[in-house]
């Protein structure tokens, strides 16, 4: 299926690694321009550097690397300053930025919370602010937010990130529906169960040091709760992405879409 977006650009955050990798990959796959957004200057350059190696020779898009924190002010501004990026003039924003650490709230202090809003829900509220109206004054523009299957099924440990990303998952409800949705503008979260990243292969090693298991037990003991006995792969949940960026998925706005092997055991 061709998704129709070709030769448009997109603001992938997290793009070095994992998930935002995976999203920026499957953009870039499909001929759309990306400025790959990271924190750490060397993984960055070697993700672009990977990704310019599995696209057309000398005829793929464009691929614009720039290192910035999201969650700051000065970060957002080198996002819109990147040289051979569009300026603020986005037609597809994706966005994440590291998850909260676990933890029991008895121990979190009101900076605690403050760091958690502004990465989880603060940021890409602003980074939605700063694209949004040129999406819709265009007429084409799609936002996905990564957030966590944690919003629909709270995991008790992750207190900060259950608590900021709903508030996320609030507000993008209400904009999704706004005169935003008549305008040709798609505001969507993609919600992770349990994929195969950095940021998983470590917490999996807190697990088996704190419980003195091994990794491998560990790891095997997670797959029994996803019925497709497998951790998802970052490639999988770009193409989702990617999907939702489409001109095909127009009409599909103010959702949030579960990807979890089927872990999560309702019906809806
Ligand atoms: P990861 O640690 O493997 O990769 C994170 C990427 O984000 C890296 O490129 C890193 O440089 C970048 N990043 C982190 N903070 C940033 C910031 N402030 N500014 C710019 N870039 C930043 O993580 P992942 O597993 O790909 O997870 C992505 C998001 O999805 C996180 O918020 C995570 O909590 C959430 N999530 C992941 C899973 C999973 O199974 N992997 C499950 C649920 C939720």
């Amino acid at each position: 299926m061709d998704l129709g977006i070709a030769g448009r650009w997109a603001l992938v955050c997290g793009a070095s690694r994992g998930l935002g990798w995976g999203c920026a990959r499957a953009l870039a796959l499909e001929g759309v321009n990306v400025v790959m957004a990271a924190r750490g200057q060397a993984a960055l350059q070697a993700a672009v550097a990977a990704l310019r190696a599995e696209l057309p020779a000398g005829a793929g898009p464009q691929i614009v690397p720039v290192v910035a924190d999201v969650t700051t002010e000065e970060g957002r501004a080198a996002l819109w300053q990147a040289p051979g990026g569009p300026g603020r003039a986005f037609d597809i924003l994706i966005t994440t930025a590291g998850g909260p650490p676990p933890g029991d709230f008895r121990q979190w202090g009101r900076q605690d919370w403050l760091r958690a809003l502004q990465a989880n829900m603060l940021a890409p509220i602003e980074l939605i602010r700063a694209t949004v109206d040129g999406m819709a004054a265009r007429g084409f523009g799609r936002i996905v937010n990564i957030t966590s299957s944690a919003v629909k099924a709270p995991i008790d440990i992750l207190g900060l990130s259950n608590a900021a990303r709903s508030g996320l998952t609030g507000f993008v409800a209400g904009l999704a529906r706004s005169d935003l949705a008549a305008r040709g503008v798609t505001i969507n979260n993609l919600l992770p169960g349990k994929f195969d990243t950095d940021r998983l292969r470590a917490t999996l090693q807190a697990a088996a040091d704190a419980s003195g298991r091994s990794l491998e037990e560990v790891r095997a003991a997670q797959l029994t709760q996803i019925p497709a006995r497998r951790l998802g792969a970052p490639q999988e949940f770009g193409a989702v992405c990617a999907f939702l960026c489409s001109v095909h998925a127009g009409y599909l706005t103010g959702q949030n879409i579960l990807l979890d092997g089927g872990a999560y055991p309702g019906t809806f």
